[in-house]
């Protein structure tokens, strides 16, 4: 047991963690990083999605991986609940732990370490996305899959399984991953990938955090174009932006692909007179839906700016010839939920689903016929074509389909009260039971109230979660309330 005078002055580390028998009282161990018992739970009772508050009852801001090895081992003998954060930018409550230790992987120093020759970076444990394409376009080369918010964390990514405009060739993040190396719940450092601790490896990744913690993690690099030639293409039709999205996939006309629904009165203003005439088309079959899709098509550029033409299409295009942007200022655009603090700072009831391609059309259409613009409240509506047949990350689940699409409702609660929360979360399970008959599944950091990892997986693991995590203090208590 840890006693009072080891205690570190800048951590509040005076305050026992519990008293043992006869009142004797227990404090956290002593590390290089800090313990905050007070100030700093408000900040980490909620997640991004802001839909509820479980005060911890501790965070911890370590500056070392042996502080995490501490965390773990002090939690799993006295059965502290403990999560494992990034940058908390999941909605379904992963990161909140009532009661328990929050351990934010963001404060261990920034280490990234490029191997150009062999083509792979290693990336500590709460680097952000930010910290890595910077790196990485320093010396000609770039993550293969990327997100569109670079301050989310890489492992907190993969821990999720994590989708990017690329996934419709790249596949997702978590099967990017060459090596990791975790500190499991029992505080045991362990280094693993396809071959060695597969099983590790296997739970790690889209692990949600239940493994243990991430504190490096290999991916792989290429080359990165030095511009990216940006297409804009608007839809009033699912039918012909589906259409059109197969047939850029199967001819790899761009290198990534992303779609973003926007009520159609935002989208009128965008366009100049000539094209707005589109939007009333009587012939498009959407012509009554409140919304209107935007594609963003870009294109790599690794040389002078080609004279390549766009691929045909049914879309609405300002710019015929797209917008050449820097690499970095393309990576670098923030995505609609964060461009106005009132999107970002409100709770998301955000329901996100995978989605089998030959169910699209119908689900798509049928979703967004029934949604009011009001019922997103200012947030967006995404779009984005995934490669499931490349998925291997066993604890993510996607359709038993070959190809089909992320379809989320980023919804931001406005006004922002319980009940604007619970009638938008009602609606989601709505949506997501009707998906489910379409062989759909759930990305599982949105914020339906449901379990995020199925329970059956570790029932066929005891063993693995024997060694992971013996008393089971990192588990996502999803239920948190109950
Ligand atoms: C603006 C915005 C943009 C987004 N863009 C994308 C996107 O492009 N693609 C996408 O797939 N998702 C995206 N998401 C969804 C989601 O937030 C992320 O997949 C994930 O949460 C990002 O990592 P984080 O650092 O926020 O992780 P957190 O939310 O902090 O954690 C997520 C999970 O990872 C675990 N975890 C975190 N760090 C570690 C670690 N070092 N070791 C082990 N486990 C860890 C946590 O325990 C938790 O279970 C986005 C969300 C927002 C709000």
């Amino acid at each position: 047991m840890t006693t009072k005078e080891n205690l570190q002055s800048d951590s509040d580390r005076t305050i026992p963690w519990l008293l043992l028998a006869d009142k004797v009282p227990l404090y956290f161990p002593n590390t290089a990083g800090i313990l905050n018992q007070n100030s700093l739970s408000t900040d980490y009772s909620a997640d991004f999605g802001g839909t509820d508050r479980f005060p911890p009852r501790a965070v911890l801001l370590p500056r070392t991986a042996a502080d995490i090895v501490t965390a773990m081992r002090f939690s799993q003998q006295y059965r502290i609940p403990v999560a494992v954060r990034g940058a908390g930018h999941a909605a379904s409550r992963l990161v909140l732990r009532r009661g328990g230790l929050i351990i934010d992987m963001r404060s261990l120093p920034i280490e990234l370490s490029i191997n150009a020759a062999a083509g792979y970076i290693d990336i500590s444990g709460g680097a952000t996305w930010a910290a890595v394409i910077r790196a990485t376009l320093a010396q000609g080369l770039m993550p293969k899959t990327t997100v569109d918010w670079q301050e989310l964390t890489v492992a907190g990514t993969i821990s999720t399984g994590g989708v990017g405009a690329q996934s419709f060739w790249a596949g997702v993040h978590a099967d990017q991953v060459m090596e990791l190396e975790l500190i499991s719940g029992a505080g045991e450092e362990i280094c693993c990938s396809p071959t060695q601790d597969a099983a590790v490896f296997e739970a790690a990744r889209a692990g949600l955090g239940q493994a243990g913690a991430m504190v490096r993690v290999r991916m792989p690099l290429v080359a990165a174009p030095l511009q990216v030639r940006l297409h804009e293409l608007y839809y009033t039709s699912v039918g012909q932006l589906l259409t059109d999205l197969r047939v850029f996939i199967r001819d790899r006309s761009f290198d990534t692909l992303l779609v973003v629904a926007v009520p159609r009165t935002v989208a009128a203003q965008r366009l100049s007179e000539r094209n707005q005439r589109f939007l009333h088309d009587p012939a498009g079959a959407d012509a009554t839906s409140d919304w209107v899709f935007k594609l963003d098509a870009g294109k790599y550029e690794f040389s002078a700016p080609s004279t390549v033409p766009l691929a045909s299409h049914q879309g609405i295009s300002e710019t015929p010839r797209g917008r050449l942007l820097s690499t970095e200022e393309f990576l670098f655009r923030a995505p609609p939920l964060m461009q106005r603090k009132e999107l970002y700072a409100a709770p998301h009831p955000e329901l996100i689903l995978f989605i089998p391609d030959h169910a699209a059309e119908e689900l798509i259409q049928a979703t967004i016929a029934a949604l009011p613009v009001g019922d997103m409240g200012g947030g967006p509506i995404l779009l984005l074509p995934i490669e499931f047949g490349q998925v291997r990350a066993p604890l993510l689940q996607v359709p038993k389909a070959t190809r089909g699409f992320m379809f989320s409702l980023l919804r931001v609660a406005a006004p922002a009260t319980e009940s604007e929360v619970s009638r938008l979360t009602a609606n989601n399970l709505q949506i997501y039971a009707r998906a489910l008959e379409c062989g759909a599944t759930r990305y599982p950091c949105d914020a339906l109230p449901l379990a995020p990892i199925p329970a059956a997986y570790w029932e066929h693991r005891r063993e693995l979660q024997q060694r992971l995590d013996p008393a089971q203090v990192l588990a996502v208590p999803w239920s948190l309330s109950a």
